[in-house]
């Protein structure tokens, strides 16, 4: 398989470099408070309270949906406008929001602070306030800090801001070799996963846990397998530790889900013979599931917009699993490294973006008038007014659409908007 056509502007770039086309301009994105609606729903005793705005609080509650039943795991402290010396007491009123919350709480182990970008908290040091509530509330609960603000994050780096802050608490996994799968995965797929990886006689741990107390270990002899794109800082921190990414294609579809599982089986020695009768079975029956979907999807055009950095992998998937045509893949963030096997199987002349310039990526959309386009919900509803038709991408990040079982679910994802148009149109 030839590699694909990456456009860059080049500036000094030689003729076997890679080619992106960087785009620089207005984006339209989620920012990372977002990710917090599947973040609490993953580790299930901890809760994330937001230090910010009127707008992060509505931005929070409509992403998460408002919840009267149940006493949700997030909250908004919000910080209205001061001045200097009203923001000398921000720090005790943080306290006693933060002492109120815990006291009527009990079931919390470990508490999220998370920046925004409200000029009054960019001004508070949130680092230094959780390390001085984790003195007072350690060892009942953790207290750590991240920033979801739009101006540093879109809305899938929240979970990579959360789960870097993470990787400092980690202890030490000694000499032993294991493996670590990072990215929030939803529990069903991490069953599914949990036992693949026992079949194969790996030993695995998930970040992010379930539960606050079962941090997972890591150590120089720890090897990482990311099962999200997004977690470029995570990564960084998981290698600090000591710790080895294993290159490998992210488990969408059978084909990426089986290379995934392959490599990690490669890197723990796993003899072919087990991999193939541990995964064989599941991975045919994905491939069934997707022949459905292909005869039904085969030569359909789609257009992707820079938004959850699930891009690549997805374009992957929808080409070689589906074939359908990539008449453009935009994704928020390009991380080579991480990349650089995804990018080896996307079909050769696929057009790639990096970064957003809005208005001008309309302007290509519309002229090309694509089947599909994957794109944000701001840009969705205006484009279905024009006669397009759209995937949230964001629907993508909160489904479970990773492994071999969900493949045909994922592939269903990208049917429906289309199956929809066809019955409008009828
Ligand atoms: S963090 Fe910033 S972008 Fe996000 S909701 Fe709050 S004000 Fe808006």
């Amino acid at each position: 398989m030839n590699s694909p056509v990456i456009l860059r502007e080049s500036r000094g770039a030689t003729c076997d470099a890679p080619q992106v086309k960087r785009e620089r301009g207005q984006r339209e994105v989620f920012c990372g408070l977002t990710s917090i609606v599947w973040l609490h729903r993953k580790i299930q005793d901890a809760f994330f309270l937001v230090i910010g705005s009127r707008t992060c609080a509505h931005l929070i509650q409509s992403a998460a949906g408002v919840m009267i039943f149940a006493e949700p795991r997030f909250a908004t402290a919000i910080i209205e406008e001061r001045d200097l010396a009203g923001l000398a007491d921000l720090d005790n009123e943080l306290d006693r929001v933060v002492g109120r919350l815990l006291e009527r709480r009990p079931e919390i182990r470990m508490l999220f602070l998370v920046g925004s970008c409200p000029s009054e908290v960019i001004k508070l040091d949130l680092k230094r306030a959780a390390a001085r509530l984790n003195r007072e509330h350690m060892p009942n609960v953790r207290v750590l800090n991240y920033s979801g603000s739009g101006i540093e994050t879109t809305f899938t780096q929240g979970e990579d801001a959360c789960l870097t802050s993470l990787v400092a608490e980690l202890p030490d996994a000694g000499a032993q070799k294991s493996l670590l799968i990072a990215g929030s995965l939803p529990d069903a797929v991490e069953d599914q996963f949990s036992r693949i990886f026992r079949e194969l006689n790996i030993p695995c741990a998930f970040l992010p846990g379930r539960k606050s107390a079962s941090l997972p270990k890591i150590g120089a002899n720890s090897r990482v397998l990311m099962a999200q794109p997004f977690l470029g800082d995570t990564a960084r921190a998981l290698t600090d530790r000591g710790a080895q990414v294993i290159a490998a294609p992210f488990p969408f579809g059978a084909e990426g889900t089986r290379l995934w599982l392959q490599a990690a089986a490669e890197e723990f020695g796993v003899s072919s013979q087990l991999f193939e009768a541990v995964t064989g079975p599941a991975y045919r029956r994905a491939e069934a599931a997707l022949a459905h979907h292909r005869a039904r999807m085969e030569g359909k055009r789609i257009f992707f917009f820079p938004d959850s950095q699930l891009e690549v992998p997805l374009a992957r998937f929808v080409a070689r699993e589906l074939g359908m045509v990539l008449e453009e893949v935009g994704t928020p963030y390009l991380h080579a490294q991480h990349m650089a096997q995804e990018m080896a199987l996307l079909p050769a002349g696929t057009a790639l973006y990096e970064g957003q310039d809005v208005e001008r990526q309309l302007d290509r959309c519309r002229a090309l008038r694509p089947d599909i386009t994957v794109c944000g919900l701001g840009l969705a509803n205006p484009l279905e007014a024009e006669g397009l038709t759209t995937k949230w991408s964001i629907e993508l990040v909160f489904s479970p659409v990773h492994g071999f079982e969900q493949a045909a679910d994922l592939a269903g994802l990208f049917a429906r908007p289309l199956n929809r148009r066809e019955r409008l149109a009828v």
